[in-house]
């Protein structure tokens, strides 16, 4: 899952300073991660602790974590209507049809050798903060794709079964959505990032593709970075270092800890 955090650091400068084109410094003196990242963390956080044998709800484990994380990293750049939540003493359900259910999803993926399985496990995660059809169809998604891609499914088997499974439409190029304007609805940013990870010939290929087209380019970069490195399997050791210095100590801790446990 390293993948998803190293494309939400890439993309962190360009989510409002969009460029459309695939030729950008990866790196600059503003890179940061952000929230993808921080969530992202949570799911890992959550799952990791399941092996460990603690039995809680899922959808109370997750909503705890998120909870967590929001505390631990309160500046990493949350949408209003997440940041009352995550700050609020009382656990109610949202109803959000953004992009951030799927933006953290990329771990369960990892975790669950059957797709029956991590579909359960992502509306748990969705249960409190995206209470919403078009939100958990889309963190499915990505979720399914990451699953497909490490399992050793070929990119046209990733599209078919994501667009049998989820019923979304992947059949569009990058080309015709580049320049469409922010947005961070699910259906507006992760069928893009799907598509920019079929179109890519590696890693560094997807991050770049995904951010080419504009919109929230953090989050559309996190989900194909995290497919593409299930699929490719193979990060540019340049690259993982670089990130890795935006990173704290526990951070870096738990994605190896995730990774010893799970890939
Ligand atoms: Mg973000």
């Amino acid at each position: 899952m390293i993948g998803a955090v190293i494309g939400d650091i890439i993309g962190s400068v360009y989510e409002w300073r969009n460029v459309l084109s695939e030729d950008f410094p990866l790196f600059s003196k503003y890179t940061h991660f952000t929230d993808d990242t921080a969530m992202t963390l949570a799911v890992a956080q959550k799952l990791l602790n399941d092996r460990k044998g603690v039995s809680e709800k899922a959808e109370i484990a997750y909503a705890a974590w998120f909870k967590a994380y929001y505390k631990r990293y309160p500046n990493a750049g949350y949408g209003a209507m997440f940041s009352k939540w995550a700050q609020s003493g009382e656990l109610y359900v949202q109803k959000s049809y953004g992009n951030g259910a799927a933006m953290r999803i990329v771990p369960i993926g990892y975790a669950f050798d059957n797709i029956k399985d991590i579909k359960k496990e992502v509306e748990a995660s969705c249960y409190y903060t995206h209470h919403n059809a078009e939100a958990i169809q889309c963190a499915y998604a990505v979720a399914l794709a990451v699953f497909l891609a490490r399992s050793g499914s070929d990119k046209s088997e990733i599209r078919n079964t994501v667009e049998k499974q989820t019923g979304l439409d992947l059949d569009f190029s990058l080309n015709d959505v580049r320049g469409s304007g922010f947005s961070s609805r699910s259906k507006e940013s992760v069928p893009q990032a799907i598509v920019a990870f079929l179109e890519s010939s590696g890693y560094e290929s997807a991050v770049r593709k995904a951010i080419s087209i504009g919109g929230d380019s953090d989050t559309i970069a996190c989900m194909a970075g995290g497919i593409a490195e299930a699929y490719y399997k193979n990060i540019p050791d340049e690259i993982v270092s670089k990130a890795y210095g935006y990173l704290d100590g526990s951070s870096k801790r738990l994605i190896k800890d995730f990774r010893e446990t799970f890939v």
